[in-house]
């Protein structure tokens, strides 16, 4: 006697007499069956909740998730307690990453384009075709993807290299190049780096919105509470917004200058030029003041009086650990 599985049983349960004599309940039952047992994990029970842990993909911070799931369906999104980057906390871009999930206008096909034509749906059968054919003439690969990083990019990147490609593209919208190229300039790496907020006396952002969208805002956010909490002791520590327009970081800020766009650079560099000229820095930065003044010309930060750029520039340079964030 064949063993009894949910799906016999529903199968037999489900069925007349009648119809047990021909295979149309097992098409039924087959249709019906893969909503409460998804055929790709088998661990699932219908009417059970159960949690999977993965991570959220809706910036490149990669913070990790919790995500409640029942009869199929993903239903909540929680941040992973135990994940290094964010310790629980999920951001509302995260929170809500559910309705890009169910969201009706979702690409769910294969959209294709042949050269000239107009973009059209395919199925996967019909792309995977077409795109093996491809690859089997031997034809140019390229690979353009979002960001990816581990074991998939690996992937990626033996894929193209089997094909003799070395064209693969990771597309990022909002990407922190310049801030990757200033890295490898200063300290020799071209990485985004990660900031120890949490350890600083002084933070002073130039229109970085590190508790909103820059870089992690997460961890940021957790390690500015940390940071800007009453310790108990002496003065508070502070943090500085530099910026055009009063954001969520910016009202968050214990002082917020407020510059046209584009003159957070500027700021930057006067500060610089007064902590090297009044001698407040550790290190002889005397080589870089030409080229501080030529990048600066001869005009002022409008609004922004000169007590203001001094009393910056000291606490800058005097706080036991500051940070600039840009
Ligand atoms: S910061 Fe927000 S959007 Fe980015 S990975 Fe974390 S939860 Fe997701």
């Amino acid at each position: 006697m064949p063993k009894m599985t949910r799906r016999n049983f529903l199968w037999v349960t489900g069925g007349t007499g009648a119809a047990l004599a021909t295979d149309q309940p097992r098409k039924l039952i087959n249709k019906l069956i893969p909503q409460v047992v998804p055929a790709e994990n088998k661990n699932i029970k219908p009417g059970e909740w159960a949690l999977f842990a993965t991570t959220c993909r809706e910036c490149p911070a990669g913070c990790g998730l919790h995500l409640w799931h029942r009869d199929g369906r993903v239903t909540k999104a929680e941040g992973n307690p135990l994940h290094p980057v964010n310790g629980g906390g999920l951001c509302p871009r995260g929170q809500s990453s559910l309705q890009g999930l169910y969201d009706p206008d979702r690409v769910q096909e294969v959209l294709f384009r042949g050269k000239g034509a107009k973009v059209q749906k395919r199925s996967w059968d019909e792309a995977l075709g077409v795109i093996g054919g491809k690859l089997a003439a031997g034809g140019k690969v390229a690979l353009l993807s979002s960001l990816q990083t581990g074991a998939l990019a690996e992937v990626m990147k033996s894929f193209t290299g089997a094909f003799g490609s070395n064209r693969l593209l990771f597309y990022e919208p909002f990407n922190y190049e310049p801030l990757k190229i200033a890295h490898r300039e200063v300290f020799g790496l071209p990485s985004v780096p990660s900031y120890n907020i949490e350890q600083c006396n002084f933070v002073i952002s130039f229109a970085a919105d590190f508790l909103e969208t820059w870089i992690s805002p997460v961890s940021y956010a957790a390690q500015f509470a940390k940071m800007h909490a009453y310790q108990g002791r002496g003065a508070m520590n502070r943090m500085v917004y530099v910026g055009p327009r009063l954001s969520m970081t910016a009202a968050n800020a214990d002082d917020f200058v407020q510059v046209p766009p584009g003159y957070e650079r500027l700021m930057a560099l006067w500060m610089l030029k007064m902590i090297i000229d009044k001698g407040w820095g550790k290190n002889d930065l005397s080589s870089i003041r030409p080229d501080i003044e030529r990048a600066l010309g001869a005009g002022p930060i409008p609004g922004v009086p000169e007590e203001k750029l001094e009393q910056l520039a000291r606490s800058f340079a005097s706080a036991g650990a500051s940070v600039a964030l840009a």
